[in-house]
């Protein structure tokens, strides 16, 4: 049974937020700045705080994105698009750029638009946080896992796995996301229902293909499709020692993250590797460069600008005889090279999780949380921010930006709720 319970003084409201990580700071912090009457706590299970922030961007924290426009900004978000739209009028890009800024945290943007701190260090990051939540006193309750949020009489009652419990007035869950859906029950006994957790961003398993063995090689554009699902993406491709990565793959594997798990991780997908070209126009090329190129042969000559490891892989693919010199390849061994080389066929058998940054697409349904006020519309003074809600992007910075607007909703709307 409970130990103690801390009950509300009446004369303070109290918030509490349920998650130690990017979306619980940012509405912890801006919630007890913006209402300085308001006692505001945070309950994180784990022994860390922004853990994930920490590792972000491989330690450098790609915070946000140099998106300016709320329609493009939006397009990054296989789930939640409509979403973040609305949430975005209230807080985007440049307010985070601002807020950051105004705490000497200056952001800078590289060429893909990614937007990371000066220092290219995620601490700062971290020591940002940290400092804004000492200065307006919030109160930070490590190794505290929350284990059950009783409503009743626009009070709650919040349980805690190691005993205590606690009345508040508000209640923000910034908890993450789940991979299990049963681990989402104690936010479905508050009467909310949830879009079933997937993993999103991960790398395409091919094993024991012998493209395998290019590992390393980069193609700058190529065109992937998946089968059966009529998704395609074009972009870098990076092939690895276990199947395919990079842009191209991350961006399929968010954008089919639902119908991928379905069918468990086992599906084909074409490369066009010169997506400029389709087999009808491939084929016109290859006649000129018959005519043109004549006495070179085929191996040695690479007239598309694919890596020459890749170039080769795919003539020995074809079973060419090496010698074979452009005017006299066959019509068969031409189709075959062209097929290819636009329509790479990979038979694909599980994933392997971007540990770069790694998301979970489903969460909390978004029909049930108003986006002018991240508050719950079964439950009034229940508040969610950041990954614990059926919101998820490509990869980009765009992950943490949902974190910082819904935090930073939440937080204004509890603010003015508590003063008012
Ligand atoms: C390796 C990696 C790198 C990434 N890099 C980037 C990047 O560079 N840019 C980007 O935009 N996105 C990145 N992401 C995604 C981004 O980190 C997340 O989308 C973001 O951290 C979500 O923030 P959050 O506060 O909602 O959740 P989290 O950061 O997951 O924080 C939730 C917190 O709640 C706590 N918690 C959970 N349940 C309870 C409970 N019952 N009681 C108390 N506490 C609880 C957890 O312990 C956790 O500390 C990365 C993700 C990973 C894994």
């Amino acid at each position: 049974m409970p130990g103690f319970v801390t009950s509300i003084s009446y004369m303070k409201k109290r918030l509490l937020v349920i998650g130690g990580g990017a979306a619980g700071f940012f509405c912890a912090i801006n919630a007890a700045r913006l209402n300085r009457g308001l006692e505001v706590i945070i309950a994180e299970k784990s022994n860390k705080l922004l853990a994930k922030v920490k590792v972000s961007g491989g330690g450098r924290c790609n915070v946000t994105h140099a998106y300016f426009d709320i329609n493009a900004m939006s397009r990054q978000y296989p789930r939640g698009s409509n979403f973040v739209k609305r949430t975005f009028h209230r807080f985007f890009t440049t307010d985070t750029i601002s807020w950051f800024e105004e705490r000497e945290v200056r952001l800078k943007t590289e060429k893909d638009g990614r937007m990371f701190p000066d220092s290219d260090s995620s601490q700062t990051i971290i020591n940002c946080l940290l400092k804004e939540s000492e200065k307006y006193g919030v109160e930070i309750k490590m190794n505290t896992e929350v284990k059950k949020v009783n409503a009743h009489d626009s009070i709650f009652n919040v349980q805690f796995l190691k005993g205590e419990n606690i009345e508040v007035d508000y209640v923000c869950i910034a908890s993450g996301g789940y991979p299990k859906s049963s681990m989402f029950d104690w936010l479905k006994e508050l009467g909310h229902d949830i879009a079933d957790p997937v993993p999103s961003l991960f790398t395409f398993n091919m094993p024991g293909n012998p493209i395998t063995k290019l590992m390393g090689i980069t193609v700058g554009n190529v065109k992937v499709k998946i089968h059966g699902i009529k998704l395609e993406e074009q972009g870098p491709l990076l092939i690895t020692h276990w199947g395919l990565s990079g842009p191209v793959i991350l961006r399929l594997s968010a954008w089919g993250a639902k119908e991928l798990a379905t069918c468990n991780w086992q599906f084909s997908i074409s490369v066009n590797w010169l997506p400029e070209f389709n087999e009808q126009s491939l084929r016109e090329k290859f006649q000129q460069l018959r005519f043109d190129i004549a006495a070179q042969k085929l191996v040695n000559k690479n007239p598309f600008g694919l890596p020459s490891r890749l170039w080769e892989f795919h003539i020995g693919q074809t079973g060419i005889n090496t010698d074979t010199r452009w005017a006299d390849l066959s019509i068969k061994d031409q189709n075959r090279v062209i097929k290819n080389l636009c329509e790479f066929v990979c038979l694909i058998k599980g994933k392997t999780t971007f540990k770069e940054e790694f998301v979970t697409a489903g969460g909390i349904r978004l029909d049930e949380i108003d986006p002018q006020t991240m508050m719950s519309k079964k439950l009034p003074n229940l508040f969610f921010a950041g990954e614990v809600m059926n919101v998820d992007a490509i990869t980009g910075g765009y992950n943490f930006q949902h974190a910082w607007t819904s935090g930073f909703i939440a937080a204004d709307s509890i603010a003015k709720k508590a003063s008012g």
